[in-house]
């Protein structure tokens, strides 16, 4: 596969603070105008995330109010809510719904926070963060995933989600620093650019293993000390780029 330039490519040229959409609007967002789904997503929200110890209130609400089942291939939107991933094309998968909420509690988000995600896939992190905070920017590398994603989540109404197509083991060292940044792939370890690009007391969340299996780590900062807390296993697809895989098919 050839790289990009290390430069990024914005997909979006939305630059401008705009107020967060609010979560009724988001969910009603499906092309019928109705949501067939509201039940299924509460029901996921009650068996998957609280019953297993998600208690923040403003994160359940987030994945009660996104749409999951519009960022899944038709083929799938009947599974969205299942307590698995599922394949979003070019081998890539969205989380399972437990992951993304548990990853996006552990950031501890204000409404006032500027966010990083390395790893869009198919937007649904993203707009689920999107609603916990102020801005989003988000970096996938595949860029048939990229040009997708700014699409779905623009009709959608996600206005303060950025989504950029680059290698983002690199950061995106024009919208630093970042209060929380969010690593959807698996990588052997920290990528040092996404170190320097988290602002003081700031959280960034990654698995850290080998291409099978992996642990939640929570680095936060303060002033130049990060201090590591290991959290959750999980297994998510490989991190490539400069600072992560080389090759792809390392999976
Ligand atoms: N957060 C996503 C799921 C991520 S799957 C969602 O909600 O759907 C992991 C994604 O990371 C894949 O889309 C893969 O293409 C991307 N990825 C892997 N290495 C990357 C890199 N160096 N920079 C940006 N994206 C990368």
């Amino acid at each position: 596969m050839r790289w990009p330039s290390h430069r990024h490519r914005a997909m979006d040229d939305t630059r401008e603070t705009r107020a967060k959409p609010k979560s009724g609007a988001i969910g009603q967002a499906s092309s019928e105008g109705h949501d067939e789904f509201e039940a299924t997503r509460h029901a996921m929200v009650e068996t998957q995330l609280r019953r297993r110890g998600i208690v923040d209130k403003e994160v359940l609400e987030a994945m009660d109010a996104v749409p999951r089942h519009e960022f899944v291939p038709a083929d799938f939107r009947n599974r969205a809510y299942e307590d698995s991933p599922l394949p979003i094309g070019e081998g890539q998968t969205i989380s399972q719904p437990y992951i993304v909420a548990s990853m996006t509690a552990a950031l501890h988000l204000s409404g006032s926070a500027r966010v990083l995600e390395i790893g869009a896939g198919c937007g649904y992190q993203a707009a689920v963060l999107s609603l916990l905070a102020k801005q989003v920017y988000t970096v996938e590398c595949r860029g048939a995933l990229a040009t997708a994603t700014a699409q779905r989540l623009s009709r959608l109404g996600y206005t303060n989600v950025h989504v950029h197509c680059g290698d983002g083991t690199l950061g995106l060292p024009e919208c630093a620093p970042f209060d929380a940044i969010l690593v959807a792939a698996a990588a052997q370890s920290v990528p040092p650019p996404l170190l320097a690009q988290l602002g003081e007391g700031g959280r960034l969340i990654i698995p850290i293993g080998d291409t099978e299996n992996q642990e939640l780590q929570i680095i936060e900062r303060r002033g130049s000390a990060f201090r590591t807390r290991t959290l959750e296993g999980c297994r998510f697809v490989p991190l490539v780029g400069f600072h992560g895989w080389k090759d792809s098919s390392a999976r």
